[in-house]
């Protein structure tokens, strides 16, 4: 279970809203069970359930489990899409390793923000179903022409459907990039043409057929993985 307190023996820390019913009601806890928490800080604990009544619960952490993992894999900039589109994107590239997700609004993208405290939510549940202690930080969206103007100069992938683009899986070896997928209308002219000029830009291609913009960020994180990471 995700908790935003730090985890201390001995420490009681409060439940979340909708933990106290989902471990009483859906996991059948009572006091004195364990559970497992984590916070993205301090590693993974293990702990008591020591007071629960409806939603209301507290849990007292006893032991550190699992050591904190660091925060690792790309950093996926993605364009904003609709509403159960881009909540998907974020609980697959969860699972998918990535460091950190920040929505980008490009000239096509449909919706012009995104709700960030929900999309930390879903990275979060995500976390904790795939079991990686590390939470990815979900920003706040930021046009793409911001996101270019403020880029440190490491080297930044950008999914575009050109033919000649070279394939994901064929770049030379080198350190994990950050990834940019485009939305559902695709990227304009313009912006084509802007990321090209940036010489930290590699455009690669995800294969032959037009991707929804939700399959091409999977596919492409997939091939990161198993290319340059884990
Ligand atoms: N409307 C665009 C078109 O018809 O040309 C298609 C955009 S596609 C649905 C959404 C995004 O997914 C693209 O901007 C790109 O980032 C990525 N994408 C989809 N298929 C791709 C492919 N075969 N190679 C590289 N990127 C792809």
């Amino acid at each position: 279970l995700y908790t935003d307190h730090d985890l201390r023996e001995g420490e009681a820390v409060p439940a979340a809203p909708g933990q106290g019913r989902y471990l009483g009601a859906v996991m059948r806890k009572k006091e004195g069970d364990e559970i497992l928490l984590f916070n993205g800080r301090d590693g993974e604990w293990k702990a008591r359930v020591a007071s629960i009544r409806k939603d209301e619960a507290t849990f007292m952490p006893e032991s550190p489990r699992r050591a904190q993992t660091p925060l690792a894999g790309p950093v996926l900039l993605m364009a904003a899409l609709k509403r159960e589109a881009m909540e998907w994107v974020v609980e697959k590239a969860t699972e998918l390793g990535v460091r950190a997700i920040h929505p980008v609004l490009t000239t096509r993208a449909v919706p012009d923000r995104v709700n960030r405290a929900r999309l930390s939510l879903i990275a979060r549940e995500a976390a904790e179903q795939c079991e990686r202690l590390d939470v990815p930080d979900v920003a706040e969206a930021v046009p793409l022409y911001t996101a270019l103007g403020a880029w440190d100069g490491t080297p930044l992938v950008v999914a575009a459907e050109r033919r000649e683009a070279v394939p994901l899986a064929a770049l030379p070896p080198g350190p994990m990039p950050s990834l940019l997928i485009g939305p559902e209308g695709g990227f304009t002219g313009p912006e084509l043409d802007a990321l090209a000029r940036h010489p930290f830009v590699a455009m690669v291609s995800l294969g032959p057929r037009i991707l929804r913009a939700e399959t091409a960020a999977v596919s492409a994180l997939a091939v990161l993985q198993a290319t340059r990471g884990d």
